[in-house]
C-alpha cells in the first residue's frame, strides 16, 4: 500500500494547517498554559505520529491518547514529550506496559490508584509514576464524583510509588452557546480544588477544556488545555469561528476507476435506490464505506470533480461509489475527485457531511479507515 499511495483512494493531511492551528490556539492561551495536541485516534484520522510532531513542533508541549496501543505507538516513533492516556486502565499488563513506555494514566477511582501502587512496588527502584487525577463534574463518564476530590487526593499523596501529576475535569456541553452546564461544572471543579488544597496538597496543574472550552472562555484554560478538532481545523460549533482562524487539515481524495453512459430508466447500485431519469454519464470511483464513506450518505452527498459540484448517485458500496458526471466533459478514467476539501472555488468539509448525517464532525474524522494510506503534504 505505501508503495502505490495515490493509486486508489487517499487521505492528504496538510501539516502546515496543524502547524497553523497550534500557532492559532497557542496565541490565545497565556503564558501559565500549556497546549496538550489530543492525537488520539489517529489524530482523528490525520495520522497520529505526524501529527503529534507537527504540533509539539509548532508549540504544543503535551500529547493526548485514549489507549495504550496509541501512547506506544508515539513512543516507537521516537517522541518523548510527556503523553496522557485519557481512557482508563487497571490490570498489571496495562500498568507495566505504562510504566514501561513512559506514559502518564487518568486514575478515574481510589480502587485504580491502590492497583497502581500495588503492581508499581513491582519495581521500588524506579522513580514514582506521574498520574492524573480524574473528576467527574457533570459528564458522568470517567472519574471520581467532585464531592469525593479530596480524599481521592489524599489517598494517591499517600500511597508509594505515585506522584500527583495533575487534577482534571472534562466539560460535558463546552461548545453549547448557553454556557450554564459548563459554569457548573467549572464551578464543582474549583470548589473540589479548593477542598483538595485546604489538606495541604498543591496539585502542579489543572485542566478543563477541550476544543469548545478553550475557543469559548479563557477562564476554562488553567494550566493546560486538552485540544483535538481545532488543532484539525474544524470548530466545535459555528459561533466558535471567530475566536481563531483555524485551516482544515484532511483533504479525502479518489480516483475514477471507470466512466459509462447509462440510458433513461437504468437503476444505479444495491437495491437500485437511484433510477436515472435521463441518459446519464456515470463515473464509478474507487471508496466506499469500508474506507469511511458513510453508506447514509447514498444519494444525498457531492463529490468535487475538476472543480464542480457533482451528485453521487445510489447506494455507496463497500468499495465504490458512482457520481452523475453528466456535466463535466470527457471525464477520463484516472482522474482524481475530491470527497472531502477543497478544488477550485468549492469546497466540501466534514461539517457538510455531519449535517447530513445529523452527527458531529468527530465522528466523519474517525470514520477514515486505514486502509486510506496519509499522505502528508
Ligand atoms: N479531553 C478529553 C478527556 C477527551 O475525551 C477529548 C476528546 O474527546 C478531548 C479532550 C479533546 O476534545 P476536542 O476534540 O473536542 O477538542
Amino acid at each position: 500500500m505505501a508503495l502505490m499511495p495515490r493509486e486508489r483512494a487517499w487521505v492528504e493531511v496538510n501539516l502546515s494547517a496543524i502547524a497553523h492551528n497550534v500557532q492559532q490556539i497557542c496565541r490565545l492561551l497565556s503564558n501559565q498554559t500549556a497546549l496538550m495536541a489530543v492525537v488520539k485516534a489517529d489524530a482523528y484520522g490525520h495520522g497520529a505520529t505526524t501529527v503529534a510532531q507537527t504540533a509539539l513542533q509548532a508549540g504544543a508541549t503535551w500529547l493526548g491518547v485514549a489507549t495504550i496501543p496509541e501512547g506506544i505507538e508515539l513512543r516507537e516513533a521516537g517522541i518523548h514529550a510527556p503523553v496522557l492516556v485519557l481512557g482508563a486502565n487497571h490490570t498489571p499488563e496495562q500498568i507495566r506496559a505504562i510504566a514501561h513506555w513512559k506514559l502518564q494514566p487518568t486514575l478515574c477511582t481510589p480502587r485504580q490508584a491502590l492497583i497502581f501502587a500495588e503492581v508499581l512496588a513491582e519495581r521500588p527502584q524506579s522513580d514514582p509514576l506521574p498520574v492524573h487525577l480524574k473528576l467527574d463534574t457533570g459528564m458522568s463518564r470517567l472519574g471520581t464524583a467532585w464531592q469525593e476530590a479530596a480524599a481521592f487526593a489524599q489517598l494517591v499523596q499517600r500511597l508509594p510509588h505515585l506522584k500527583l501529576a495533575s487534577v482534571y475535569s472534562h466539560l460535558a456541553t463546552a461548545e453549547d452557546p448557553d454556557q450554564t452546564i459548563a459554569r457548573q461544572q467549572q464551578q464543582r471543579f474549583e470548589t473540589a480544588i479548593a477542598q483538595i488544597r485546604a489538606c495541604g496538597i498543591h496539585p502542579p496543574c489543572l485542566h478543563l477544556a477541550n476544543s469548545g472550552g478553550t475557543l469559548s472562555d479563557p477562564t476554562f484554560h488553567y494550566d493546560l488545555v486538552r485540544v483535538g478538532l481545532a488543532i484539525y481545523g474544524l470548530y466545535p460549533a459555528a459561533h466558535l469561528g471567530a475566536t481563531a482562524k483555524l485551516k482544515t487539515a484532511l483533504q479525502v481524495k479518489a480516483r475514477v476507476t471507470q466512466v459509462k453512459t447509462i440510458a433513461a430508466g437504468t437503476g444505479v447500485s444495491y437495491g437500485h435506490r437511484f433510477v436515472a431519469d435521463r441518459e446519464m454519464c456515470l463515473a464509478v470511483v474507487a471508496i466506499g464505506y469500508a474506507d469511511g464513506v458513510p453508506r447514509n450518505l447514498s444519494n444525498s452527498m457531492e463529490v468535487l470533480v475538476r472543480g464542480q459540484r457533482v451528485a453521487q448517485i445510489g447506494a455507496v458500496t463497500m468499495d465504490q461509489i458512482m457520481l452523475d458526471v453528466s456535466t463535466v466533459p470527457d471525464l477520463q478514467e484516472g482522474e482524481v475527485v475530491t470527497l472531502l476539501g477543497q478544488d477550485g472555488n468549492q469546497s466540501i468539509s466534514a461539517d457538510d457531511w455531519a449535517a447530513t448525517l445529523g452527527t458531529i464532525s468527530w465522528e466523519i474524522l474517525c470514520g477514515f479507515k486505514h486502509r486510506l494510506p496519509r499522505i502528508a503534504i
